[in-house]
């Protein structure tokens, strides 16, 4: 049964909340997330249908998957990129590489913070660091391919193949304090990005969940 573990709240007083579909017995936990950048509705959509799935209950899997459908309540209000202090939650992770502004070509220049100086970083840290996660994906847009960091070449291989979307193993600019350099690079957790392509309408959301879903139910090895 689908059930909420966490319900945080950001520095505006906006929840963030974390489910699970638990599977007994098992140690084994994924990790589902959505909504980095609050101008990115797509993967929140997936994920929210996945959860309306969910609660139907009709899949097993040998893992409890832990399902964080908005990182970013305060962006996704403004329908900024940024959360609301103006910070990419992306780009805020205290890496090796972490450069405090970051540029790529899809937008202008935005800050980085300081490291982890988002609470919505430190409470994705907090649960990389206490659930032992065996893979991660996480969901963007605009860019319509299948980026990988740590050991998940395989894994994003297949999904690739099953969802149709390009694999590539750099996404093209720096990505500085992203959360796969931290989580997949630096800590060595198999994790996935997709990145959707860019919906216009709810109509284009459904279409892309359409597409995704038989990936992330295989990636969840849900059946
Ligand atoms: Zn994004």
């Amino acid at each position: 049964m689908l059930t909420k573990v966490k319900d945080w709240v950001d520095s505006f007083g906006n929840p963030i909340e974390l489910l699970c579909y638990p599977s007994y017995p098992s140690d084994d936990n994924i990790l589902l997330v959505a909504r980095f950048h609050g101008d990115e509705p797509e993967g929140e959509f997936c994920l929210r249908q996945l959860l309306s799935e969910l609660e139907q209950n009709k899949w097993q899997s040998p893992y409890n998957i832990y399902i964080l459908p908005c990182l970013n309540p305060s962006g996704k209000k403004l329908f900024t990129r940024a959360n609301g202090h103006g910070v990419d939650l992306n780009r805020n992770y205290p890496t090796e590489n972490f450069s405090s502004t970051c540029v790529n070509p899809h937008v202008k220049e935005i800050s980085s913070g300081q490291p982890a100086s988002e609470i919505e970083t430190q409470i994705m840290m907090d649960l990389i660091n206490g659930y032992n996660f065996k893979r991660i994906l996480s969901i963007h847009s605009d860019l319509h391919l299948i980026d990988y960091d740590g050991p998940a070449k395989e894994l994003a291989l297949k999904f690739s193949q099953i969802c149709g979307y390009r694999l590539v193993d750099e996404i093209g600019y720096p990505t500085n304090g992203s959360f796969g350099t931290w989580a997949g690079i630096e800590r060595k957790i198999p994790l996935i990005t997709v990145e959707t392509w860019h919906a216009e309408n709810e109509e284009d959301m459904a279409k892309i969940y359409a597409e995704l879903k038989p990936a992330i139910l295989d990636f969840c090895n849900l059946k």
